[in-house]
């Protein structure tokens, strides 16, 4: 069985849906030579916990997972991938981005869990490291290669449509004005890529194949950008196509149908049911007879507006009928306004029945909604993933805002983490004031202006930023790690320690706030507890590159360079677009006298990070070291002006301009003999 999801695809946007502008040869054939469901129904416009639904016919509320980067599937609960490896399948998955990262809990049951991202440290971002889905399909094929006499089970994660839209050529060319569209076609093309080794070594007659987006893509529709926001149709509707050899082909399923009912639908067409209590259903005698499903009421949520101190929103898809519960509900006829323009409920009271309907699904959910110490836990636990994190407050749920009435607000916001992301950073901080502007009391916000400030060196800014996030979010330790950091960049050391404490004693299960107290350590003269910090907080996160660095950076100090160069090579090896590790070991060079590999990692540094000023110094200490003394005068004066208003560097510059000075008194002694 091949299961492939192409996130952030909409429906709308593949031809076998309607689309005449799409480039989506493979899908469409497909489509055409399986069954397409004309409306398939997200649980939830969010990568990760929408893949969990797919992998287990569980809708949110049931499996845990509501957020990206907040907790994992739970460890007791069967997913396609346990099932058909009890049932000795040969399972692999191969995932295009670290939001599906092993540590969500949906590689059980998977022999092969192919997560292996190259992570950028320094990026804001760092939920949304991803591949290519070239390079996800090269391994996919290779593992597909390698088959025994086992049936497989593989499932391939596609995240190329995500935003921003950067499309490889040849598609970035051919849809220029439509760079979404672009992403769309290069995601079918490596689609094509698994249907033709199926074709060619003949197992397309043995495997079911199916294929399905997560969620869709708003792309400015109803005011959203990207997705997780709403509940509208461009984020929730999603192509759902199953081949099952031997079936009729090109049926069309007009029945709406939801992707928690995948899983126990691909699990029966296997002959290998899903036990247990199941929010999914078969839809497997439909297939098989010919007919058309049940229909029935199909729920979708995001809680994702609750972490900035919203409302989370449901929806209730009955026939032709869709109900949002919000503070002011909305409902729609899909079959008269399939946009969702004018709501039937405006200014009405809450519909009962749907309401009704709506609590049943979420009835016994798995992290209950409660007030205080239950979000706390869920605020920290997203917060340990770097992710936006938790609301300081929980009122009732009609007290919270209505995210129509926030999306303005939340547009600003997210046009802001694609600045900083891009490293726009003047943009950033004018978007995130405006927003604030409108919600002045939202941490999320502050936490945000926080870096762009703290990116900007404005350390003083950032820290007042933080310090009002964390009074805002007192169960925060997101913002009380940024905190840390930031003094810490400031140089206030024993702030940054207390911080970092204050941090920790929130939530000691982060690598991050590890990684600040030993920062700490290390800068008030204690290598040796900062070392154990970064040893915890590499046993927490084997795979973080800048654990790996400080690492280095504290082994170097207690002058154990073998291995310290060991750490950072790993930290290289694991990012490697990280500056911070090349001039770790360039300055490991310095130490060991090999000058002119020094200066090969500091220009490696600088080639990542032309902002590295460090390491431009660096550069020249080596270089002057190394007697090449024109080179390191240049450098010297090359660095002051690099960093001449830069605040962290002051100290730095007393230094180089000290260094110039006595690089002219050498000279001048050099010469002087030569004169007499
Ligand atoms: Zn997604």
């Amino acid at each position: 069985m091949l299961l492939v999801t192409i996130d952030t695809v909409r429906a709308d946007h593949l031809g076998a849906y309607g689309d005449v502008r799409a480039e989506t040869p493979n899908l469409d054939r497909l489509a055409h030579s399986g069954v397409r469901f004309d409306t398939a129904i997200s649980a939830v416009p969010l990568t990760l916990p929408s893949h969990a639904t797919i992998l287990s016919g569980l809708l949110p509320p049931h499996h845990g997972l509501r957020n990206n980067g907040a907790g994992a599937f739970p460890s007791t609960r069967a997913t396609l991938a346990t099932r058909l490896s009890e049932s000795d399948y040969r399972t692999g998955a191969f995932v295009g981005s670290y939001v599906l990262d092993h540590r969500f809990g949906l590689a059980r049951g998977f022999e092969t869990y192919d997560d292996d991202i190259a992570r950028d440290p320094s990026a804001p971002g760092a939920l949304e490291a991803e591949r290519p889905g070239r390079e996800v399909v090269d391994r996919a094929l290779a593992w597909l290669a390698k088959g025994d006499e086992r049936p497989f089970f593989a499932w391939v994660h596609l995240y190329d449509a995500h935003a921003p839209y950067d499309p490889p050529e040849p598609f970035r060319s051919r849809h220029r004005d439509h760079p979404y569209d672009g992403e769309v076609a290069s995601v079918d093309a490596q689609v094509g890529r698994l249907l033709d080794w199926l074709a060619q070594t003949g197992r397309e007659k043995e495997t079911i194949v199916a294929v399905a987006a997560d969620h869709g893509e708003a792309l400015g529709e109803h005011g959203e950008l990207t997705h997780g926001f709403f509940v509208y149709e461009p984020t929730l509707r999603v192509p759902l196509i199953v081949r099952v050899p031997g079936l009729v082909p090109g049926r069309v399923v007009r029945t709406p149908v939801s992707l928690v009912d995948l899983a126990p639908t691909l699990a029966a067409l296997s002959g290998k049911p899903l036990a247990g209590a199941l929010d999914g259903r078969d839809l497997s005698p439909a297939l098989l007879g010919r007919g058309e499903p049940p229909a029935a009421d199909l729920y979708s949520e995001t809680e994702y507006p609750r972490i900035f101190g919203w409302s989370g929103l449901s929806a209730l898809h009955r026939k032709n009928l869709k109900y949002i519960q919000a503070p002011r509900p909305e409902i729609y006829d899909l079959a008269q306004d399939p946009h969702e323009t004018r709501s039937l409920a405006q200014a009405r009271t809450p519909r009962a029945d749907l309401e009704a309907a709506i609590a049943s699904f979420r009835r016994d959910a798995l992290s209950p909604e409660k007030p205080g110490n239950a979000d706390r836990e869920s605020a920290a636990k997203l917060a340990s993933l770097g992710y936006i994190s938790g609301s300081p407050s929980t009122p009732e749920h009609s007290a919270l805002r209505d995210p129509k009435d926030v999306a303005g607000a939340f547009r600003q916001f997210e046009d802001a983490h694609w600045d900083l992301v891009g490293g726009r950073l003047e943009p950033a901080r004018g978007k995130l004031l405006a927003a604030l502007a409108s919600d002045p009391d939202n941490p999320v916000f502050l936490d945000s202006l926080g870096l762009a400030y703290r990116r900007l060196g404005d350390f003083e800014a950032a820290i007042r930023s933080y310090r009002r996030a964390v009074e805002l979010s007192p169960g925060d330790a997101d913002s009380r790690y940024d905190l840390a950091v930031t003094l810490k960049e400031a140089g206030r050391i024993d702030e940054a320690f207390s911080a970092a404490q204050d941090a920790l004693s929130h939530d000691d299960s982060r690598p991050d706030t590890l990684v600040v107290l030993g920062i700490a350590l290390l800068a008030k003269g204690k290598p040796g507890e900062a070392l154990a910090q970064f040893d915890r907080a590499a046993a927490l996160d084997p795979r973080d590159a800048r654990i790996e660095n400080n690492r280095g950076n504290v082994l170097r100090e207690l002058k154990r360079p073998a291995e310290a160069e060991a750490a950072y090579r790993r930290a290289i090896a694991l990012a490697p677009r990280y500056a911070d590790p090349w001039n770790g070991l360039g300055a490991l060079e310095v130490e060991d006298r090999r000058f002119p590999d020094a200066v090969a990692s500091f220009d490696r540094a600088l080639a990542l990070a032309p902002a590295d000023h460090e390491a431009r110094l660096n550069r020249g200490i080596a270089l002057e070291m190394a007697g090449d003394l024109p080179s390191a005068e240049s450098a010297y004066r090359d660095f002051l002006a690099a960093a001449a208003n830069d605040p962290r560097f002051a100290r730095e510059r007393q230094v180089a301009s000290r260094l110039i000075a006595r690089l002219a008194r050498k000279e001048s002694e050099a010469s002087q003999p030569e004169r007499r």
